[in-house]
C-alpha cells in the first residue's frame, strides 16, 4: 500500500505541501511575527547542526535591507542611545544578540556549498512577493577548506544517460553562460565565471561503443548538441591523440535549452522538524531556529544530516528504516605542466580507462584525476593526497592518449570529497516521505557543480508550489531508495 502511493504521489499530491501549503500554518505566523530578521543570509558556524539542543552563536549577517556593517552600527547605536537616558554608568539592560542566528527562519538550509546556496537563490527568487520568505544558509565551515564545490575540477557536460541529468545540465548551462543576468549587482562589475566552454569528448572501446550511440541518441532527443566522432574524425580534429582501442567518441559542446513538465500524485504526512539547532565556535551550546523546512544540502555530509533528523532509524526493509545513501568518497585531483600538450583547442577528455583531464588556463596546465576502483576506495578520513595514485593509476592512461603527455611534470594535487550516491550514483531531490520538511538538494556523485543551478531551481519550485515546473526530477525523490528503483547514471565520471 504505502509503495502504491509512494508511486502514485511523485507529483503534486505528495509534494504539494510546501512553503504555499505552509503559508496558513502557525510556524510561519509566529516566524513572521517575531521581526529582527528579513529576507537571507549566511550564517557562518565552524560546527555541526542537530535538531534537539540550543545555544548561542557567533556574528549573524542579515543580507535583507541592511549590509551586515550597517546592522552591527544600528544596533551599537540604539544600545548607546539607550544606555546614555538609563542611570548606573557601564551596567546595560541590553543584550546584543545580533551575532546569533535568528530565533525563526522560513528555510533553513543545511550547508552552504554551490547547492545550498542556489537553492537561497531560487526561493528568493522565485518568492511571490519580495521579503516574503526568510531564508537562513547554516554553513559550519566558512574557509569551505573541505567543501566539494571548491575542490571540483569544474567540469560542465550534457553527456549523461538520463534526461533528467542531461536537462539539469542544459538548464545550468544557460544559468552559468547568462550569470549576469541572474546575480549581477547594481554599481559592481560584472561577474567573471571564466567560464570556458570548450566541450567534452567522451571516448568509448569498442565495449561501449553501442551504449554510447544510444545514450548520444537520447541526449540529443533533450536538445543537447553532441556529435559521434570516428576514430579517423578524432586524429584530424586533435592531432595530439592517440586513437589506440578508442572505437567511438561522443563529443559536447555546450548550448541551452528549456523543458517544462509537470508530475502529478498524493499527499503523504507523517513527521516533520520544528526546530533546527545551531551548534556554535568554542561552545557545547546550541541555538534554535524555528523553521518550516530544512534542506538538506550538506553535500558529502548528508547522510549524517538526515541520520540526525532520524531517517533511516527504523527496522531494515522498511521505509523507516531506508537511509539517505549519500557517503563521502575521496577523489584526487593533478594539476601538471606540458610545454608541449594539447593546445587551447582541447575539450575535457574522459578516456575509456576513467582517467580525465581538461586544459587549465593559458600556460599549458591540465587537471586530471581517475575515480579508483570500488575496491581500492581510498580511506576518507582524511583529505591526503595519494602521490603513487597518480604514477600508478593515472599516468599511464594519459600518457598513451596523448603521448605528448609522457614528459608531464605534476605541479600541485589535492583531494576533494564526492557526495557520493552509493545507491545509483545520482542526485537526491525534494521532500522526504516522512519526514515531510526535510528537502534534499545532494548526492551529485561528481556532477553536482554543473547541475546546481537548476537544482536549487527545482528545489524552490517544489517548496513553493508543491511541485517541479521547469524539469521533472520525481526520478530522483527519496523514495525510489525504498522502491529499489534506480535512476542509475551510466556516464560517471
Ligand atoms: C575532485 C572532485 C572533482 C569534481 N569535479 C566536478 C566537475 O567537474 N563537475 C561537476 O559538476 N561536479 C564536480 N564535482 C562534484 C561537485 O563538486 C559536487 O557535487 C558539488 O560541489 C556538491 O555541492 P554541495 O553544495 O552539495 O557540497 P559542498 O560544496 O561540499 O557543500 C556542503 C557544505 O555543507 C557544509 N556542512 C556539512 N555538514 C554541515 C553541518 N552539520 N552544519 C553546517 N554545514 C555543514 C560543509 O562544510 C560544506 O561547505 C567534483 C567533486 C570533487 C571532489
Amino acid at each position: 500500500m504505502i509503495r502504491r502511493a509512494l508511486r502514485l504521489g511523485l507529483g503534486p499530491g505528495l509534494l504539494g505541501r510546501g512553503l504555499g501549503a505552509h503559508r496558513e500554518g502557525s510556524t510561519l505566523g509566529k516566524a513572521e511575527g517575531s521581526g529582527g530578521y528579513r529576507g537571507s543570509g549566511v550564517f557562518p558556524i565552524s560546527s555541526d547542526v542537530t535538531f534537539r539542543t540550543r545555544g548561542p552563536g557567533p556574528r549573524w549577517e542579515d543580507s535583507g535591507s541592511l549590509g551586515a556593517g550597517d546592522w552591527h552600527g544600528k544596533v551599537s547605536e540604539i544600545k548607546k542611545k539607550i544606555q546614555s537616558v538609563l542611570p548606573g554608568g557601564a551596567w546595560s539592560p541590553l543584550c546584543d544578540t545580533s551575532h546569533l542566528p535568528p530565533e525563526h527562519s522560513d528555510v533553513v538550509i543545511v550547508g552552504g556549498g554551490v547547492l545550498g546556496l542556489s537553492v537561497a537563490y531560487w526561493l528568493k527568487r522565485l518568492e511571490k512577493r519580495q521579503g516574503a520568505i526568510r531564508v537562513l544558509v547554516v554553513e559550519r565551515d566558512h574557509t569551505y577548506s573541505q567543501a566539494s564545490t571548491v575542490l571540483s575540477v569544474g567540469g560542465i557536460r550534457q553527456q549523461f544517460s538520463l534526461p533528467e541529468n542531461i536537462q539539469l545540465s542544459l538548464f545550468s548551462v544557460e544559468f552559468l553562460r547568462n550569470i549576469n543576468e541572474y546575480l549581477a549587482v547594481v554599481d559592481d562589475p560584472p561577474l567573471d565565471l571564466q567560464f570556458n566552454p570548450s566541450g567534452y569528448l567522451f571516448l568509448a572501446s569498442e565495449e561501449g561503443a553501442t551504449i554510447m550511440e544510444n545514450n548520444v541518441k537520447v541526449q540529443r532527443q533533450q536538445g543537447a548538441k553532441v556529435c559521434l566522432m570516428s576514430p579517423e574524425q578524432l586524429r584530424k580534429k586533435f592531432p595530439w591523440m592517440n586513437t589506440e582501442g578508442v572505437a567511438l567518441a561522443s563529443y559536447g559542446f555546450v548550448s541551452s535549452s528549456n523543458h517544462m513538465e509537470t508530475a502529478i500524485g498524493e499527499k503523504v504526512t507523517l513527521k516533520r522538524i520544528h526546530e533546527v539547532h545551531v551548534k556554535v565556535d568554542h561552545s557545547q551550546e546550541y541555538q534554535p531556529v524555528e523553521c518550516s523546512i530544512v534542506v538538506n544540502a550538506a553535500g558529502a555530509w548528508s547522510g549524517r544530516i538526515a541520520e540526525l533528523a532520524g531517517i533511516g532509524k527504523g527496522p531494515s526493509g522498511t521505509l523507516q528504516g531506508t537511509k539517505l545513501p549519500v557517503e563521502p568518497r575521496k577523489r584526487y585531483v593533478y594539476l601538471w605542466h606540458c610545454p608541449q600538450g594539447p593546445g587551447l583547442e582541447a575539450p575535457l577528455v574522459a578516456d575509456p580507462s576513467g582517467a580525465y583531464f581538461r586544459r587549465e588556463g593559458l600556460s599549458n596546465n591540465y587537471l586530471g584525476g581517475c575515480s579508483p576502483a570500488e575496491e581500492e576506495e581510498p580511506d576518507p578520513g582524511n583529505l591526503e593526497v595519494d602521490h603513487d595514485f597518480f604514477q600508478e593509476k593515472v599516468w599511464p592512461h594519459l600518457a598513451q592518449r596523448v603521448p605528448a603527455f609522457e614528459t608531464l611534470k605534476v605541479r600541485r594535487a589535492w583531494a576533494g570529497y564526492y557526495d557520493y550516491n552509493t545507491f545509483d550514483q545520482n542526485g537526491v531531490v525534494g521532500p522526504h516521505p516522512l519526514v515531510v520538511n526535510m528537502y534534499f538538494a545532494t548526492g551529485f556523485s561528481g556532477h553536482g557543480l554543473q547541475q546546481a543551478p537548476a537544482v536549487g531551481r527545482a528545489v524552490a519550485e517544489v517548496m513553493l508550489e508543491g511541485h517541479f515546473q521547469t524539469i521533472n526530477l520525481s526520478p530522483f525523490l527519496f523514495s525510489r531508495f525504498y522502491l529499489g528503483e534506480k535512476a542509475q547514471e551510466h556516464c560517471i565520471i
